[in-house]
């Protein structure tokens, strides 16, 4: 779950910091996006926008669930399993992405499952899908409390430069697949980290309220808000806010509330709506570039 940095995400800024807008056409046609979520509801609240923003500009996306989310959510653990997993294919739905591939690690106990074999199966899936950016919390993010968020992320970290090796895991290449490089990444984080790229997601917003609405099994969305305008209204009380029925009740709750810090982000650079990263991207060709301002023929 990732309710706490819904609200309490702070962040210092990189003296590189760039502000990544929307783009038009389709820059990004034939490149492949691997959206990677321990939980069902990381993504929704931390990267929504920007991952509808870069699927809107031609990337192909997938999502990776690392985990079968069976410790948040209603009724029995085996209720809390189907719900999540229906909800995590609606939120692929939702961010307009083509299929989904479910890890199924144990919830909350990821700090003792196999890092090395959670890595070969990510190593196995950027060779198989070609990804060429991922998105996924930060490894390197602060005070992160649940295992399963830094854990996957380190390994996604690590599987994204070793999946461009030629020998790590030979076998592969007889099977048909082909060393890949995974060369850009969009790391968030709920709690502190260094940002060096803010993401205008305003184009986005709505549609970002629309990917956090079906997640109803866990975290602060779904339908927190017409749950909670049902139980003001049993204390004779109402918020404005949340309008005259259920719709509005959750659509304003998310977009007002749960994602207040888009708003808040926004405000500080000039948008309407925003979301934090630190953002790798493909290295320098310093050689390349040394030999295009300095070669002279024969
Ligand atoms: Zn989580």
């Amino acid at each position: 779950m990732a309710q706490r940095g819904a609200a309490t995400t702070t962040a210092g800024a990189a003296p590189d910091l760039v502000i990544e807008r929307r783009a038009p056409g389709k820059p990004h046609a034939g490149k492949v996006l691997a959206v990677i979520q321990p939980h069902s509801d990381d993504v929704p609240l931390f990267s929504a926008g920007t991952v509808l923003k870069l699927i809107d500009e031609g990337y192909t996306g997938y999502l990776i669930r690392v985990t079968n989310d069976d410790m948040a959510g209603p009724g029995t653990v085996g209720d809390t399993v189907l719900a999540n997993e229906k909800d995590n294919f609606a939120v692929a739905r939702a961010l307009g992405l083509k299929k989904v591939f479910d890890l199924n690690y144990s919830n909350h106990q990821m700090d003792n499952e196999s890092r090395l074999e959670i890595r070969s199966r990510l190593i196995f899936l950027f060779r198989l899908l070609k990804v060429d950016t991922i998105t996924c919390y930060d490894p390197w993010g602060h005070y992160e409390e649940n295992p399963d968020h830094y854990v996957t992320a380190q390994c996604v970290e690590a599987a994204c430069w070793m999946s461009a090796g030629s020998k790590d895991y030979p076998e592969h290449f007889e099977a048909g697949l082909k060393p890949h490089a995974v060369l850009e990444k969009y790391y968030f984080a709920r709690g502190p980290q260094l940002v060096n790229r803010i993401v205008d997601i305003s184009d986005f917003m709505d549609r970002k309220v629309d990917v956090n609405i079906v997640n109803k099994a866990q975290g602060p969305a779904g339908e927190n808000g017409a749950r909670l305008r049902a139980r003001l209204a049993a204390e004779r009380k109402r918020l404005p806010l949340l309008g005259s029925d259920d719709d509005t009740a959750n659509r304003q709750y998310i977009k007002h509330l749960v994602l207040e810090r888009d708003a808040e982000l926004g405000k500080q650079h000039g948008l309407a709506f925003a979301e934090p990263f630190h953002y790798i991207g493909p290295p320098k060709d310093k050689v390349g570039e040394y030999i295009s301002r300095n070669a002279v023929p024969l």
